[in-house]
């Protein structure tokens, strides 16, 4: 927390205090300055009464019915205004924490609730990070941790990528969080200048491109931004970075019934993505209040699964978790909704 680092430094403490600070925030969750016990209790003290200890406040918790998603409300408290984040207990062990990094977004998708609100402000890594903290200090209380951050919340991560870039150093530092790069996925509708630099300067994080579309003209009509980041430049850079890295990138797709799941896009998105290492996640659209699409049929879902399949092209239907709660997939958009 850089608020505790610089506090530190003014009061001249020695180097080693934040180090010990890192461990008990980060890999330890405490939940207050007072579970700092490598510090003295005089300074303990001190950070209570001169640095709020969350950037965060739990405004509503909600629980859906199965007990393996919770969708947390928050109000970050320098912008005053609302975010949401999902934890998903995966079957499998995995416990997933999808955090969000603006207030709403500006990129206006026409199937996103999120993008429904319009740009209402940027977080900071620190509020980032307090959205993973919040879920990890919940988790501890049962002996487990959180083993993968999804950057899939509210939000264009490539239209914030300082505090973004940041956020993933302080989940990625052995001194600080100490979760691997591999746990970490950041996921775009694909701006292409921000996404080079981002990869240009080494970041390996595990990249999910939302596609949902197989042609550049579909695409510009569901997604404004794609008219300024067409899919040709997009997958020239994409193609770099496989062959940079070797990785698998996860392309999403939500399947809007009667609008881009047809055979014939199937058969256009297998010929795209053919021979690339790509792993294609097709989402049942979620419903969002005001928006006229609907979520596509079972057998269309599964044509176009088994089209994919006949391209040899990896994928899976994603199941989703949380929709009873609007936790799910492009259902976020910051309200007190129940
Ligand atoms: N802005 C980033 C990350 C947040 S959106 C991005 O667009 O990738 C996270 C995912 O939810 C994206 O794949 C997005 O396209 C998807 N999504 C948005 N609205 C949805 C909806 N109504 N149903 C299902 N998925 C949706
Ligand atoms: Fe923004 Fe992603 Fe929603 Fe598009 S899908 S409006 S980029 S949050």
């Amino acid at each position: 927390m850089r608020r505790v680092e610089e506090y530190l430094k003014k009061i001249s403490s020695p180097g080693f205090r934040y180090k010990q600070f890192k461990k008990a925030f980060y890999q330890e969750a405490i939940s207050g300055f007072d579970e700092v016990t490598p510090f003295p209790l005089t300074l303990r003290e001190e950070l209570k009464k001169n640095i709020d200890f969350s950037s965060l406040e739990e405004v509503k918790r909600l629980v859906s019915d199965k007990g393996n998603t919770i969708k947390v409300l928050f109000r970050v408290k320098s912008l005053d205004k609302n975010i949401e984040s999902v934890l998903m207990r995966h079957e499998d062990g995995r416990n997933t924490v999808c955090v969000s990094c603006m207030v709403g977004c500006p990129v206006g998708c026409t199937f996103c609730a999120t993008g429904k609100l319009g740009f209402k402000g940027n977080l900071n890594s620190e509020q980032i990070v307090d959205q993973v903290m919040y879920f990890a200090r919940i988790l501890k209380k049962e002996k487990q941790k959180i083993t993968n951050v999804v950057y899939m919340g509210m939000g264009e991560p490539m239209l914030n990528l300082s505090s973004v870039e940041e956020s993933i150093k302080i989940l990625n530092d052995p001194d600080g969080f100490n979760l691997g790069q591999r746990k970490i996925t950041v996921s775009t509708s694909g701006i292409i200048a921000p996404l080079k630099k981002f990869i240009d300067k080494g970041f390996r994080v595990r990249l999910a491109i939302s596609l949902h579309a197989p042609s550049q003209e579909l695409r510009e009509s569901i997604m404004p931004i794609a008219k300024a980041n067409p899919i040709k430049p997009l997958f020239d850079l994409l193609t770099q970075y496989e062959n940079l890295t070797n990785k698998r990138i996860t392309y999403e797709y939500i399947m809007i019934n009667g609008v881009n799941d047809g055979s014939s896009h199937a058969e256009r998105l297998g010929k795209l993505l053919r021979g690339r290492l790509a792993h294609v996640n097709l989402i049942p659209y979620n419903p969002v209040k005001g928006v006229k699409y609907d979520k596509s049929t079972r057998e269309n879902i599964q044509n176009f699964k088994a089209i994919l399949d006949k391209y040899g092209v990896y994928n899976t239907i994603r199941v989703s978790m949380g929709e009873d709660v609007s936790a799910a997939c492009g259902q976020l958009a910051g309200e007190i909704n129940s």
